[in-house]
Order: C-alpha cells, then structure tokens, then sequence
C-alpha cells in the first residue's frame, strides 16, 4: 500500500521487521551486536541455566537465553522485551524453576554475599530470639502468678470443700 513508505526489512538474526537501518539488524541487534559487540551462545539445555562460562568473555557470567543464545546480565527483561514472555512463561517452556533468578552469576553471588552479610545478624539475632525463648521456661515460672492463683483458686476450693465435709459432719 504505502509503497513509498521507508523499507522494510527482516531483522537478520531476530526476524523482527524493522526499518532498514541498523546495519540488517532491528535496533536490539544491533545493539548487542554492534554495540556491546556481544556474541550468540550455545543454548542451554532444557530444564538448565546455563551462563557463559568463558572467563575472558565480557559477557562471562551473564545468563543465556533458551530462545536465542544471546547472554544478558538480567534476562528477565530479555525475554519481555525480545521475546514477549513473561518469566513465569519463559520458566515453564524451558522446564525451569519459577523461583530460579534469571540474573548474572555474578550479580547472583553479590546479591547473596549481600544477604550473608546482611542477613547473618538478624539470623543470629533469630537464633538468640529462639535461645531466649527457650530459656523462656524460666519467665513461664516468673509468670506464674496465674499459675499461683490458679493454687490458691484450688486450695480454696479444696478448703470450702473441706468445710462441706465439716459441715456435713456437723449436720
Ligand atoms: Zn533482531
Ligand atoms: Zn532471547
């Protein structure tokens, strides 16, 4: 129809159609190739997360795509952007677990010397949490005045009881 219209082209690696500029590429090829000068990566196995594993790659580390090989620090946002899924959808195609993090190894293992640092005082402060609760025993007898109530309540009771005996003896 608009024959005029700026032409059209197939993405050459995506086959996303795009505008013909990008060297072939549409604009997140481009990007990653001819920007980043990123690289394509054997696809993981299903059921598998797979990161490159290369330590002189700049890309080592990142977490590669089941759909297209690329490699990206966070491919949750990938997937979204490149592939239209949700991660909940990407998780189920390619057998992964739905709870597993989708970001770079290395971001992954700040993230939980992160929480190691951060999360170890207030484990401990938990763990003493759960010391002071057992020594709580000790507060249980310190509470104990409902406890000595309750004594008193049944010494009472076993006296009034004591003076129905008396006074059925009376009687
Ligand atoms: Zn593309
Ligand atoms: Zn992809």
């Amino acid at each position: 129809m608009c024959g005029d219209f700026m032409s059209i082209i197939k993405c050459s690696f995506c086959g996303k159609e795009v505008e013909s500029r990008y060297n072939g590429y549409c604009q997140s090829c481009w990007r990653y190739f001819e920007y980043d000068g990123y690289k394509i990566f054997k696809l993981p196995e299903f059921g598998e997360i797979s990161y490159v594993e290369e330590k002189n790659d700049p890309q080592y580390g990142m977490v590669i795509c089941h759909i297209c090989g690329k490699a990206f620090n966070k491919l949750q946002q990938h997937i979204y952007y490149s592939h239209g899924m949700s991660k909940r959808e990407y998780c189920r195609m390619f057998g992964i677990d739905n709870k597993s993090r989708l970001t770079e190894r290395c971001y992954h293992k700040k993230m939980s010397d992160y929480a190691y640092k951060y999360n170890m005082p207030e484990q401990l402060k938990q763990c003493g949490v759960s010391t002071r609760f057992v020594k709580g025993h000790d507060n249980f007898y310190e509470r104990s005045p409902m406890t000595m109530n309750r004594l008193k309540e049944n010494k009472f009771r076993s006296k009034s009881k004591k003076c129905e005996v008396d006074d059925n003896n009376e009687k």
